[in-house]
């Protein structure tokens, strides 16, 4: 009998760790760096990847891959890797692809962070990237590659700005260039975004955000979709065919074919760089799983009524959210996002400019100023003074952040009561 495909909600609950008679209902922690084995040949094979096994938590944990499998199972990818955060996913993404010398290609509107990551430390390490406007046309962003360029780089929804990835469009310019589409699915998770059903190669996630949900644990990571054909690609991707020295001349996409990517990160940069996430971390976070499908909606439709209060406000100079029918994505948010939800972010900014965005936000009482979005408590933030701060005023416009937004990360309290706190703001600074 063919297995019938379980509908995400389920797979929040039933994906990855699976108890069989008399086991634990919620996964296990291991909570152990190492394995013990019979013999010494039993860890040889280990070491040298002829057997499948646990011997060093640096390198896998049995926790986190059961977490990581419910990930997979989510995004309808072959295998999925954690990583001990968001940055970590996305670094060890590009460097599972990119050496020293060679180039890609991303979009310029991403998290404040990953703009960093790839700007200013991946150009010390000799890697270089070029930011491409994600709106711009195909053949103005296909003149950004190179011959030594390996992947083409996006966010779903970006971070903060809100702004829509055309997964398609961009997929079709990185495979017409013999490389994959790296995504970055944070904020609309697997419940509103399958990333790999529009094209994409590969998805990170920071599970910090939403999938973690209450502001518990930081963490991140890599699913691999097991379309991206390597070796029709050899030229340019010798990493994944050619021998590795490092593992006796074992070829990635020969020995582990749709698996390759997620095994080359694990046993090589996890091995080498260490950003594993703690297995306790990883257990937190799949409790938060359990509840993704509910509480991702609910941020949603109290998102829908906040983004509606604030858009007939008249103290509000402008708003952006994709599920309010004038918003720029909104039809591209209505085709590529399930039931058209985006997230339960939106940002916006108050008449009188920066000053008075600033000063709104001070006096509130119950939304809280924090470093952090996708949280069941709501939450704002002022990026030109906060996560963008190290940002230039054209990178800020660049990475698509006006000096007067405010980034409101609404959360499952009750709308009616979000009201009242934004009406008494909006009070005290007129
Ligand atoms: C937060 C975030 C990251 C970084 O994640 P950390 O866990 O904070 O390292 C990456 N991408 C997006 C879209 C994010 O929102």
């Amino acid at each position: 009998m063919k297995e019938k495909k379980l509908n995400p909600a389920t797979l929040c609950i039933k994906a990855g760790w699976d108890p069989k008679k008399g086991e634990p209902r919620q996964v296990p922690i291991y909570q152990t760096t190492t394995f013990k084995y019979e013999t010494s040949e039993q860890m040889a094979d280990l070491f040298d990847l002829k057997a499948a096994g646990y011997f060093y938590t640096r390198l896998q944990n049995p926790t986190n891959d059961f977490v990581a499998a419910k990930i997979a199972a989510l995004e309808g990818g072959t295998s999925a890797m954690l990583t001990s955060s968001g940055q970590a996913a996305s670094l060890f993404a590009v460097l599972n692809l990119c050496d020293a010398g060679d180039h890609f290609v991303s979009a310029s509107t991403i998290y404040g962070g990953t703009f960093n990551l790839f700007a200013i430390t991946l150009k010390k390490m000799g890697i270089e990237c070029t930011f491409v406007d994600a709106d711009a046309s195909e053949e103005e962003i296909c003149a950004a590659f190179r011959p030594n360029t390996k992947l083409l780089f996006g966010e779903t929804l970006t971070n903060p700005a809100v702004n829509v990835l055309d997964i398609e469009k961009f997929a079709r310019i990185a495979h017409s260039h013999g490389v994959p589409l790296i995504v970055d699915n944070t904020f609309p998770t697997p419940i509103n975004c399958r990333p790999f059903e529009w094209g994409a190669d590969i998805v990170t996630h920071a599970t910090t955000k939403y999938m973690d949900g209450h502001s518990t644990s930081v963490g991140g990571a890599i699913v691999d979709s097991g379309n991206f054909d390597w070796s029709a690609h050899a030229d340019k991707f010798p990493c994944m065919t050619e021998p590795d020295p490092s593992y006796h001349g074992l070829a990635y996409a020969r020995s582990f074919g749709k698996n390759a990517f997620i095994t080359k990160a694990t046993v090589q940069l996890m091995r080498d760089l260490g950003s594993i996430a703690s297995p306790f971390n990883a257990y937190l976070l799949n409790v938060g799983l359990e509840s993704l499908q509910v509480r991702v909606e609910r941020h949603c439709a109290n998102a829908q009524k906040m983004a509606e209060y604030l858009s007939e406000n008249k103290e509000v100079a402008w708003i952006k959210y994709p599920g309010l029918p004038g918003d720029k994505y909104h039809e591209l948010a209505q085709k590529q996002f399930t039931d058209g939800r985006s997230s339960g972010v939106m940002c916006f900014g108050i008449k009188g400019g920066r000053e008075r965005s600033i000063k709104f936000m001070d006096n509130l009482k119950l939304i809280n100023i924090v470093t952090h979005v996708a949280d069941a408590a709501s939450c704002v933030l002022h990026p030109a003074s906060h996560t963008h701060r190290q940002l230039t005023d054209e990178q800020l416009i660049a990475a698509g952040v006006q000096p007067d937004l405010i980034r409101f990360s609404v959360g499952l309290e009750d709308t009616d009561d979000l009201i009242a706190d934004m009406e008494q703001a909006f009070a005290a600074i007129r």
